[in-house]
C-alpha cells in the first residue's frame, strides 16, 4: 500500500458537499484539500460498468491533468431482488428532462421489485469506491459498504437520493429519518473513508 506523502490532494468531485466532507476528514493531517472547479477540471463520462472502473476513470483524468496525486468516488445502491441494478446506474434512473427526481426513481424501484416477484424483505447495500491516483498511473482502491433493505413506502425527509427507502440492519429508521451525523458515521462513504485514511494517511 502506497502511503501519502504530498502536500497537496485533489479531490476530483464538483459536489461541495463531498469536498467539505473529504477536508474534514484530513484535517488532522498535513495536506491541502484542493477541489476540482478550482482547477477548471472538466467531469469525464463514467462509462464503465462497474463502481471501481468508474472511479478509477475520474481520479487518473484528474491526475493526469494536474499533475497532483487525485481522490475520486463512484456510489450507488444495489439491490439482491433486481441483480444488482440500478448499481452503477443508480444516478441515471433518477434522471428526467429537467434534471433530478429522486422521489420517481424510488417509485420506479419499488415497481420494478415488486413485479421481480420477489417478496420482502429485499436485500440492498449502498456502495461507495475511493479511488487515489498518483500522476505516475499508480492506484490505491477502498470500498465501503453498508447493509440493509429497501422498505416502501418511503420514510423521512433527511438525507438526499434513495435515503428514505434504505433502511440499514439493525436500525430501526432509514437513512432518510436518521441524523446526518448519525447516517455519516455508518455509512458506506465513512467505511470507504475509513479505508483510506488508515491504508494511506495513518
Ligand atoms: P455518484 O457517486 O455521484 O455517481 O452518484 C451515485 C448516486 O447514488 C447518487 O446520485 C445517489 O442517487 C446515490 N447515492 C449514493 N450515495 C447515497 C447515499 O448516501 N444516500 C442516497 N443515495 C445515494
Amino acid at each position: 500500500m502506497r502511503k501519502f506523502s504530498d502536500k497537496e490532494l485533489l479531490v476530483a468531485t464538483h459536489n461541495n458537499g463531498k469536498l467539505e466532507e473529504i477536508s474534514n476528514l484530513l484535517e488532522a493531517y498535513d495536506v491541502k484539500v484542493i477541489g476540482a472547479a478550482q482547477m477548471n477540471l472538466d467531469e469525464p463520462d463514467e462509462t464503465e460498468t462497474s463502481f471501481v472502473e468508474n472511479a478509477r476513470i475520474k481520479a487518473h483524468a484528474a491526475a493526469q491533468a494536474t499533475g497532483l496525486p487525485a481522490l475520486a468516488d463512484d456510489s450507488g445502491i444495489e439491490i439482491d431482488a433486481l441483480g444488482g441494478e440500478p448499481g452503477v446506474y443508480t444516478a441515471n434512473w433518477a434522471e428526467t428532462d429537467s434534471g433530478r427526481d429522486f422521489k420517481m426513481a424510488m417509485t420506479k424501484t419499488h415497481a420494478r421489485l415488486v413485479a421481480s416477484g420477489v417478496s420482502e424483505p429485499w436485500s440492498a447495500r449502498f456502495c461507495c469506491t475511493l479511488v487515489l491516483a498518483w500522476p505516475d498511473k499508480h492506484d490505491e482502491v477502498f470500498p465501503g459498504y453498508i447493509e440493509g433493505h429497501i422498505v416502501w413506502p418511503m420514510r423521512g425527509s433527511e438525507g438526499h437520493g434513495y435515503d428514505p427507502i434504505f433502511q440499514p440492519i439493525d436500525y430501526t429508521q432509514t437513512f432518510g429519518e436518521m441524523d446526518r451525523w448519525e447516517k455519516n458515521k455508518i455509512s458506506h462513504r465513512a467505511d470507504a473513508f475509513a479505508k483510506l485514511v488508515k491504508g494511506c494517511f495513518d
